[in-house]
């Protein structure tokens, strides 16, 4: 559970008034280049680039909005930005400059509430909920801290103030740049109706495609699903988007982002050649990691099998699936397929397991039985659910009975 919650369920403060909105989300913007342009005032109004220089491997870390204007994004390879932008400045990374302002900006920030969560370097949640004996309502507090940040150090920020967490950050992220925007408590939907589904935090490529699919692309489209439809179609994290799209947060379910990849390790305590062992390790590991793809309501292209031996040799191989599946038999046999194929029958230090490729597409039906498929994904997600009940450590498939504890 977060911080603030947790705070919130334990605090001797006055409760709020029902869904009051004093959750406050402060986020900088464009972060290293703005402490950049604090030493480099004539940069300003330029397209800037924090990351290296452009003919180096290593990729953006944060651009200017100018440079944002051509395309250029965090993550993009460096030499990728400066064909975009030729023009633009480029400089290398101080991570240490960055953290003490990150810093300075933290103290400012607990003046103004007791309870303060760093999200990230420049980003942060606040419950101003109790503060108004010292900053006023939370909407005039939101304002002041506003006001302190840059008089204090010269940085934009943009601040989102509402009732939840979600449609707080959704706020300040519609802020941008160095704005403040109030969402009314119970204004979360229709504040959110309009924006397009990606705007949602946790929700990623993937969960965007297969909803275009259904001919969804906006959070008020989103929100018109019922919860039965969206379970049916995405397991877990439908639950999850169906609170999502009304702006509540979902922290209390198990999934609360698009998962970028799924992997489960098993190191031992001495390493072992005991086939039987190493049999029963994977089986353990591919349900571990099957039932966290299902939660997500995903299917996987491609398995990943690490073998590292003694000495810390390590070897990786990558199998593509012919069709997705989100089905432990089905992935197992081909990560068995896998370790047979490469492991050299040497003592083992690790087995790793992981899944990519990730698709929410329905797979593909077995031609001679349509309903099969259908039948072992509702029998997977029903041990899921007795796993959620009563532990991973009781509910296995045959053959990793005997090894683990759970
Ligand atoms: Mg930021």
């Amino acid at each position: 559970m977060p911080k603030l919650a947790q705070f919130r369920s334990a605090s001797s403060l006055p409760a709020p008034a029902p869904s009051a909105a004093s959750i406050l989300h402060v986020d900088m913007d464009a972060f290293f280049v703005s402490v950049e342009l604090l030493e480099r005032p004539e940069l300003r109004g330029k397209p800037v680039i924090v990351g290296g220089w452009p003919e180096d491997r290593g990729v953006v870390s944060a651009a200017s909005y100018e440079a944002r204007k051509f395309g250029i994004g965090s993550a993009m390879p460096l030499r990728t930005a400066a064909r975009l932008c030729p023009a633009a400045v480029f400089l290398p990374v101080r991570h240490d400059l960055y953290v003490e302002y990150s810093d300075r900006i933290a103290a400012i920030l607990e003046r103004f509430s007791p309870v303060v969560e760093m999200a990230s370097i420049d980003e942060a949640y606040l419950d101003l909920a109790g503060t108004e004996r010292l900053h006023g309502p939370p909407l005039a507090a939101a304002q002041k801290l506003h006001h302190a940040i840059v008089r204090e150090t010269g940085l934009p920020g943009s601040l989102g103030l509402a009732s939840t967490r979600l449609a707080a950050k959704v706020a300040s992220d519609q802020a941008k740049p160095h704005g403040l925007l109030w969402i009314p408590a119970g204004a979360e939907e229709s504040f959110l109706a309009p924006l397009g589904v990606r705007r949602i935090p946790g929700i990623g490529k993937v969960t965007e495609a297969a909803l275009a699919s259904l001919g969804i692309r906006t959070v008020g489209q989103l929100a018109a699903l019922s919860a039965e439809q969206l379970e049916r179609r995405f397991g877990r994290w439908g639950e999850a988007l169906y609170r999502k799209a009304r702006g509540q947060d979902a922290y209390e379910f198990v999934v609360d982002a698009e998962p970028k990849s799924i992997s489960h390790n098993r190191t031992f305590a001495a390493d072992t050649s005991d086939r039987e062992r190493l049999g029963s390790t994977l089986s353990w590991l591919c349900q571990k990691a099957g039932k966290r793809l299902r939660d997500a309501g995903l299917r996987a292209r491609t398995v990943t099998l690490t073998l590292r031996y003694a000495g810390f040799q390590t070897v990786t191989r990558a199998k593509t699936l012919r069709e997705p599946s989100s089905l432990d038999d089905v992935l197992l046999a081909e990560l068995r397929a896998l370790f047979d194929a490469h492991w050299t029958r040497k003592p083992l230090r690790l087995v790793g397991v992981a899944l990519g490729g990730f698709t929410h597409a329905p797979p593909q039906p077995d031609l001679l039985d349509p309903a099969r498929d259908e039948k072992r994904e509702s029998l997977a997600r029903a041990a899921d659910r007795l796993r959620d009940r009563y532990g991973f450590g009781k509910i296995r498939l045959g053959g990793s009975l005997s090894d683990h504890e759970g």
